[in-house]
């Protein structure tokens, strides 16, 4: 079995105290709090490279920690492993006579996957098993129910970028910790089409990479679709059939390429019946790429569309269908948009590569990819303020692991609230 150490728990009991020793006197830095209320209590994280420090504070009598501190006082209360596969290595620790508290691992903090081995095993230790959450899980189908219309994000598998490229002048051991890159510097990414329904139709904005990549393409990208658009469309009792219009927030392979797929050794529509809603300026990039864009620009992605006569085209900011708007942002590419879903007052944005990843809600953690990344920065500002202030949906296209959630701010500090 292979573990890291993920972090260690410490049992305090006056916060404040504690903080003048470790934030005070050793001066390391602590995170903001965070509430498990399930367990009544509070959590003081204080990162240290790969592993954490935890200061564990109960927020009421009858927790955990309380009970804790009254048996034992204060001072070590566990330290967490992280493993790859829980559940094997609670077979493992099983067949080897290990006791354990927890036989089948349960829902941690964060989607992990948390198990207890009981201390008298582990010679006087607390020792809790962690797995992360699992990209794999957290590429379901989610739909909700948003106004008049429903949402359904789905997805179109995994795949890896440059994790330098991806954080532009962030040096990497700030976004590391955000995004763990592999051996060869590549951190994972989702591809998370968005699907509208209303009573004009059903819309896909955006559609994921496809399945039109060659061996050598796949292995640069990583590209994993063990599961893919098909079935996260039939996870979500939709099929290819039932688009009505396919959107595009620009035509990257990333976000258009699953536009055309290959079937008799033709390239054909993906969705037969769809209409194809394009820029008409960014038609113009894509079909007149240059050395620094041509690798995102494909042809077999959108050339097969115009053949097939199914390309709409349109020139400026404006509504799609009702409830959906389209408004540049420019910088990532010069057609580069957001997509604004609204309803009964309420305003979901897919912000596509604007806000890739919820690593990227600070202004300044822009992909080294954008052409122009001073405009992104300023449409990113405004944007991000006004959907904090206004309480905007985020649609996260490139987030392995969430899909939606409101940006919310803590004493200066940008969180994600999940929603999907
Ligand atoms: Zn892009
Ligand atoms: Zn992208």
């Amino acid at each position: 079995m292979k573990a890291i150490l993920d972090h260690v728990g410490i049992a305090v009991e006056n916060i404040d105290v504690a903080l003048a020793f470790y934030r005070d006197a050793l001066g390391l830095e602590i995170e903001a709090p965070e509430e498990v209320r399930s367990q009544s209590v509070r959590a003081h994280v204080i990162p240290a490279g790969q592993s954490a420090l935890e200061l564990l504070e109960a927020t009421a009598p009858d927790s955990p920690i309380a009970g804790y501190l009254r048996k034992r006082g204060p001072g070590l209360h566990h330290i967490t492993l992280r493993v790859d596969d829980i559940c094997a290595a609670l077979d493992h620790l099983r067949t080897r006579g290990v006791r354990l508290i927890d036989d089948q691992p349960r829902p941690g903090a964060q989607s992990a996957l948390v198990a207890f081995i009981h201390p008298s095993a582990a010679h006087g230790v607390l020792v809790e098993l962690k797995q992360s959450a699992r990209p794999s899980s957290a590429l379901a189908s989610k739909r909700m129910a948003w106004g008049d219309l429903e949402l359904v994000s789905v997805h179109d598998g995994l795949f890896r970028l440059d994790g330098g490229a991806m954080f532009g002048v962030v040096p990497r051991p700030l976004w590391e910790v955000e995004a763990p890159p592999d051996e060869r510097n590549r951190i994972l990414l989702g591809m998370r089409p968005l699907v509208v329904s209303a009573d004009w139709g059903r819309m896909i904005i955006d559609c994921g990479a496809g399945d039109k990549m060659d061996a050598k393409q796949r292995d640069i990208y990583a590209l994993d679709r063990t599961r893919h658009l098909d079935h996260a469309l039939a996870d979500a009792g939709l099929t290819a059939d039932g688009i009505d219009i396919a959107l595009a927030t620009h035509l990257h392979f990333d976000h258009f390429g699953g536009a055309t797929s290959r079937a008799d050794g033709a390239l054909k529509p993906r969705f037969p019946r769809a209409r194809y809603v394009i820029r008409a300026a960014e038609w113009e990039e894509a079909t007149h790429p240059h050395e620094r864009n041509r690798a995102s620009y494909l042809p077999d992605d959108f050339v097969p569309l115009r053949d097939a006569g199914v390309v709409d085209v349109y020139d400026d900011d404006r509504t799609i269908r009702p409830g959906v708007r389209v408004v540049r942002t420019g910088g990532h590419c010069p057609q580069h948009q957001v997509v604004f879903v609204e309803s009964a007052g309420k305003t979901a944005v897919f912000t596509a590569d604007l806000i890739p990843t919820t690593a990227h809600i600070r202004d300044a953690w822009i992909m080294g990819y954008d052409l122009f990344p001073m405009d992104t920065l300023a449409f990113k500002k405004r944007f991000i303020r006004e959907a904090i202030d206004r309480e905007y949906l985020i649609f996260f296209e490139h987030d392995p692991l969430i899909a939606a959630g409101y940006i919310r701010e803590d004493k200066g500090r940008r969180v994600v609230e999940q929603v999907l």
